[in-house]
């Protein structure tokens, strides 16, 4: 469609509409992302009464946002009939529409209705399931591939969450900026305030491990002899705290240390390893150290606790702790290794590191490996590169018959991160056998660089 003159003269920003049925969200995102730049929201005379328009900033790079919100009670006739009133002309504007489905309530008779006709609009799309807070939220929104719309990205609008993808994936959809600009300072606010998106936080590390492992004197370690209080004296220690530990690349905080101080106290040997409290510390953290004994080798309720971390999908970095008082080294690394690899093929490629919380020898290593961990967890893969790769591994070998006929898979695309979600389409995809699955996850492992962290493979069956 041609360029309708739609926005004020001199601004030719690209045009960013949030579509979709009333009540999804489209407000509280239009104003997640709008941040507090709300200054700029003006009327668009002789379309609607109130059509929501501000500038955001997303990734560096303006954009004129446009909220199809409200508009509905405007316009007669059906739903169907009002929603497209309501969007209609921002549509046919838009470099990209924002469409928003609910991913609690799943797909509506309105959605599939409404995605029909945004689909014949031929603007670029993309789309949101939104209100998919949670570890449900997440499944719920792949639902919505039946739109027909592409990958779903799913998003919290109101909980923050998936803001910060959601600007990645929009910032990726704009025309390419002419003349190419430096962004300017005035984006930022006056004192230095978050604009584009949520600052990145601190990092939210857990230290788990079995009862003895060396948990607490490795926490003292890192944040230095004096700052733990791990004495008996009742009253010293209080529940919540936040514990921050900064290293170069900036904060760190250590989820469930109150439950770790707690734990630390109870006298050797009594203290049972209670699976409850390690789930609640691992919902909590991005990237959980298991601390071993490195002197007891690997217990089969250490492996536990690695699977634990893994169905939770989050990333998980090996400390072998008590390295100080292991004879043979090479020996133990190996054996090790060894029971890892086996034990543990679904996180294949673990990061280890062997120090000793004690004398803190080589403890400075793990910060940095923890680092990696993170960025692996929070690993996209580009879908050209994926589906090339992803043809080179179906000629290598064929998908397997199912009942004497031949899977036809089609394309993989990355659903999200955090930990690396994939998803396969294919006629029957849904019946690929574990095995095919396997070769396929650690080929993305191996392809990929994306050693240790769990991968998720999600199979959609399409007609
Ligand atoms: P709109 O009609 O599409 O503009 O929807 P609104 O932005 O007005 O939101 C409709 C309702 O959904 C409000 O009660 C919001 O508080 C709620 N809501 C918006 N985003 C989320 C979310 O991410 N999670 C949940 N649980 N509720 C949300
Ligand atoms: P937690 O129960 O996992 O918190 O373990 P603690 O930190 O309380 O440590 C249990 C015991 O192991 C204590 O007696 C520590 O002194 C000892 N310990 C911890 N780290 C090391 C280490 O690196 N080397 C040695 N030799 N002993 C350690």
């Amino acid at each position: 469609m041609a360029n309708l003159p739609s926005v004020p003269a001199g601004d030719d920003l690209p045009i960013v509409v949030i579509a979709g049925r009333p009540n999804v969200g489209k407000s509280t995102l239009f104003n997640r992302l709008v941040g507090r730049r709300q200054a700029l929201v003006a009327d668009t005379p002789g379309v609607t009464r109130d059509r929501k328009e501000a500038e955001a900033v997303v990734r560096g790079r303006r954009v004129r946002l446009i909220d199809t919100a409200g508009l509905e009670e405007a316009a007669p006739d059906t739903l169907y009939g009002r929603m497209r009133a309501s969007s209609e002309s921002a549509v046919a504007q838009a470099d990209l529409v924002v469409f928003c489905i609910d991913a609690r309530a799943g797909i509506t008779p309105a959605d599939t209705h409404f995605a029909a006709w945004i689909r014949r609009q031929g603007r670029p799309v993309l789309l949101v399931a939104n209100k998919a807070e949670g570890r449900q939220g997440a499944a719920a929104a792949m639902e919505a591939f039946a739109l027909g719309l592409g990958t779903p990205l799913a998003i919290s609008a109101e909980h923050g969450e998936g803001l910060s993808e959601l600007m990645g994936e929009i910032a990726d959809r704009m025309p390419p900026e002419a003349p190419p600009e430096p962004v300017e300072p005035v984006e930022y606010g006056e004192d230095g305030e978050e604009l584009d998106e949520r600052p990145p936080g601190p990092l939210r590390l857990a230290i788990v491990g079995r009862p003895n492992a060396g948990k607490s004197t490795l926490l003292n370690r890192l944040l230095g002899e004096e700052r733990m209080i791990t004495g008996p004296e009742p009253g010293l220690t209080r529940d919540s705290v936040t514990v921050l530990l900064h290293d170069e690349h900036g904060p760190i905080q250590l989820v469930d240390t109150a439950g770790l101080r707690r734990r630390a106290r109870v006298e050797d040997g009594l203290e049972k390893m209670s699976t409850s409290a390690t789930i609640e510390a691992l919902k909590m953290a991005e990237v959980v150290v298991l601390v071993l004994d490195a002197t007891l080798g690997v217990h089969e309720q250490d492996l536990q606790i690695a699977r634990l971390i893994e169905r939770e999908g989050r990333c998980c970095v090996l400390a072998l702790n008590k390295w100080d008082a292991v004879e043979d080294r090479i020996a133990t690394r190996q054996a090790i290794s060894d029971r890892i690899e086996t034990s543990l093929a679904q996180m294949r490629g673990i990061p280890v590191v062997s120090f000793s919380a004690l004398t803190g020898a080589n403890v400075q290593k793990l910060l940095p490996v923890v680092r990696r961990a993170h960025e692996v967890w929070n690993k996209r893969v580009p879908t050209g590169a994926l589906n090339r790769w992803f043809e080179m591994m179906l000629e290598r070998h064929s998908p397997p018959l199912v009942s004497g006929r031949r899977l036809k898979l089609r394309y993989m695309t990355q659903a999200k991160a955090r930990p690396p979600t994939f998803i396969l389409f294919g006629t029957r995809a849904e019946l690929l056998p574990e095995d095919y699955q396997r070769y396929l996850v650690n080929g993305l492992r191996e392809e990929f660089d994306l050693p240790g962290t769990p991968i998720r493979l999600l199979l959609r069956g399409t007609r």
